[in-house]
This record gives C-alpha cells, structure tokens and sequence, in this order.
C-alpha cells in the first residue's frame, strides 16, 4: 500500500467516526431541536426533541366531567428528567418561576385589554403559588 492510500483510509475512517459521533452528541441533537423550535429544560438546555422531561402537576384537581369521572389538573415541565433527579426542591424552584415569567412575558406581548391583562396576570400568581408548593413538596 502506498502512502497515498494510508492517508485516504485514515481520512474515510475519521469521516466515517465523525458521521457516529457527531449526530449523537448533545449539541448537535439540541441544534436539531432549537432549529425545529422545540423548548428545552430550563436548568440545562437540552431539547425536547431527544431529552424525557419531568412533569409536575400543581393546583386543585378540577372535575371536567361529573358523569364520566373525568379529571383534569394542570402541569408544566420546566426541566428535563435527569436535571430534575439530580436537585433538591429548592434549587429546582427558580427554575419553575422562571417558567412562569415566561408564561408572563409571552402574555404581555399579546394586545389585550387592560382588565383581561390585570385577571391574567392575578391566575398567574396564583399559579406560582401552587407551581411552588407542588415543587416544594417534591413534585
Ligand atoms: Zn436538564
């Protein structure tokens, strides 16, 4: 084998290492995500495109359908699984009030009226108030 041929094999083998490596790393695969518009875990960035989030319900578990016991509660799901696992309840709460500002910010970039503003924004404090007991309580 020539020179030449050694250095070819050398760069296909690289090649081919880089075309498995790469679609498998985290950047790239949040890159997919970001590009598609998928949120992501607030605490680490990965997308929802690849990485299991951590739900948690929050609020009164409201009765939608009295006849076919159908119940419905609310939920969000700030951080992915592993984030999640890996905090305590106090070091994930900033993270869920961070979701909640968002839900703000979104809101009131919207053309509403004055009065729908101030009712929306009073539901949102007083879902930061259930967001925060259920993450206090290990939800
Ligand atoms: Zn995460």
């Amino acid at each position: 084998m020539n020179m030449k041929s050694v250095i070819i094999i050398i760069f296909l083998a690289v090649f081919n290492l880089l075309l498995i490596v790469i679609p498998n790393t985290s950047g790239f695969k949040n890159f997919i995500g970001n590009s598609k518009g998928f949120s992501g875990c607030i605490s680490c960035g990965d997308t929802w495109n690849w990485k299991k989030s951590h739900s948690t319900d929050y609020g009164p578990v409201e009765s939608a359908s009295e006849k076919y016991q159908i119940t419905i509660q609310s939920g969000c799901h700030p951080m992915c699984e592993e984030c999640w696992a890996s905090s305590t309840p106090e070091e994930r709460l900033p993270h869920y009030m961070k979701l909640v500002d968002r839900w703000e910010e979104d809101f009131l970039e919207e053309d509403v009226e004055s009065e729908t503003k101030k009712k929306q924004m009073e539901r949102y404090e007083q879902k930061r108030k259930w967001i925060k007991a259920a993450v206090l309580n290990g939800r």
